[in-house]
């Protein structure tokens, strides 16, 4: 097989082509490390989607079921001895003594770590720029982000730099990229993949799932990385994930609430968010109005508790433990702050002061305790809806890929970025994104939403949807 006919396989494709013997993994795997290694020298000509890329496969070749598969993993899954910095300057030279749990298990199944992918700064962004490694671009028009925080994995996929990469969600982190790039982006339940070994954001909302070209490909990792992890007590067994099969949604209701889908989504957005709908209904779904009458508030209360979250989990980086310290201080507080001054990026630095204040003492009920409520709130909103129909969909981005810098200046512009997406996240349940056409000449994601737990039905809808949809443009390959 031709090096370029490689990268056109999907990952399940691959894998297949691996075990019968039509072509040999190692191959596979120098495919892409070239690739890779090619876009980190092409430096700010390339799409910067790498912190780091392997020199070779590990030593296991071929192992199934995975096949030796190369897989991309955002920066800020820890990995034994890999630089491992979540996007940030605080973490320099830190190299981790042990390995995430999804990414254990995905090399336990046979996955070849092949790249460490660029992010936003301890995946706090929507856009990718908050990266001290510099923006990704993305590769359908380089003049504009790849979205964020996995902005590095989505691009990565979408250019064919990789054939599946992992990420993380706290707030749409896989959905939004994966939509702005044009590929599959799947956030399961909470606690369906270990924390473990995740550098953490905000503990009660992280979750890491897959970035693929396809939903059967992200059913196939999840399948390996999901699972109940003794390291995370959080972590709960999923029923094992089918790989899915539908090709019809007879019988299936689908509820649309016109708070996610209406005013605030551009019209290119609406336009292709509705043609998905009336696929959906030619497959045999019944689509319906829903409600969801706290969703609005969603991203206010988000930008409480992940503030909150951060500020606590985000002291341990005082210059003494990990990487970065300051040189020439003259005492040990000068150091630790001269370490935080130099080591977080602006943006950080503005959730630590908003999440040290909402949880300051008198301030406590005020913010934090309401946002918990509001939380509380939505996620009965998505049980009320559960009682009427099966599944939720909605634009996943309110607008396509924004110019690089465009909402830089403004961080509640930036924030909109995620109006779709974060009520799933404070609901804990699962979401995928799947791209369903183009604006502008540019990818759009549809997101759909189902209970938790709901994984396998979830991927079947998103399976039979993606074949009748039949996206098939791509970037310019690189
Ligand atoms: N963009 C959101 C934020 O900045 C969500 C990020 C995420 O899901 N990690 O917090």
């Amino acid at each position: 097989m031709s090096a370029a006919g490689v990268v056109e396989l999907t990952a399940s494709e691959a894998a297949a082509a691996v075990e019968r013997g039509e072509l040999a993994a190692g191959e596979l795997f120098e495919s892409y490390r070239a690739r890779a290694a090619s876009d980190v020298q092409a430096g700010a000509d390339g799409l910067n989607c790498f912190t780091w890329v392997a020199e070779a496969a590990g030593p296991d070749g071929a192992r199934a079921p995975l096949q030796g598969v190369p897989l991309a993993v955002k920066d800020l899954f820890c990995v034994a001895g890999v630089p491992s910095q979540a996007g940030s300057r605080i973490l320099e030279g830190y190299l981790p003594p042990y390995t995430a749990t999804a990414v254990s298990r995905l090399s336990d199944a046979g996955a070849a770590l092949l790249a460490k992918t660029n992010q936003d700064e301890f995946a706090m962004g929507s856009s990718n720029e908050n990266s001290a490694f510099g923006p990704v671009r993305n590769p359908w028009d380089r003049e504009r982000v790849p979205g964020g925080s996995s902005g590095g994995s989505a691009a990565a996929v979408a250019a064919g730099l990789a054939p599946w990469a992992i990420g993380t969600d706290t707030g749409g982190s896989i959905r939004q990229p994966a939509a702005l790039c044009g590929i599959v982006g799947l956030k399961p339940t909470y606690g369906a993949v270990s924390r473990y070994g995740m550098i953490a954001f905000a503990s009660s909302l992280d979750q890491a799932g897959p970035l693929t070209r396809t939903v059967a490909d992200a059913a196939l990792l999840l399948r390996h990385m999901s699972g109940r992890d003794p390291c995370d007590a959080t972590s709960l067994q999923l029923a094992p994930v089918e790989l899915p099969d539908a090709e019809r949604l007879d019988g299936l209701r689908i509820g649309v609430p016109e708070e996610l889908s209406g005013e605030g989504v551009e019209a290119g957005v609406r336009e292709q968010f509705t043609r998905a709908l009336a696929r959906a209904q030619e497959l045999g779904a019944a689509v319906e109005a829903t409600a969801l009458p706290h969703a609005p508030h969603a991203l206010s209360a988000y930008y409480v508790l992940a503030p909150a979250e951060c500020s606590s989990n985000l002291a341990r980086y005082d210059g003494v433990r990990y990487g970065l310290r300051a040189q020439g201080a003259e005492d040990l507080l000068q150091m630790y702050t001269r370490t935080r001054h130099d080591g977080f990026g602006p943006e950080v630095k503005r959730r630590v002061m908003l999440g040290t204040y909402a949880l300051s003492a008198g301030y406590y009920e005020a913010f934090y305790g309401r946002a918990q409520k509001v939380r509380t709130k939505i996620a009965e909103d998505f049980a009320r809806a559960f009682e009427s129909v099966d599944l939720i969909a909605t634009p996943t981005s309110p607008t396509v890929a924004f110019k690089l810098g465009e909402r830089t200046a403004e961080p509640l512009a930036m924030y909109m970025s995620d109006y779709c997406t974060v009520p799933m996240s404070l609901a804990g349940i699962p979401a995928i994104s799947i791209p369903c056409g183009l604006s502008q000449g540019l990818p759009v994601g549809l997101q759909l939403a189902g209970p938790a737990f709901s994984e396998n039905r979830l991927l079947d809808a998103a399976h039979a949807l993606e074949r009748a949809i039949a996206f098939d443009a791509s970037p310019a390959r690189v």
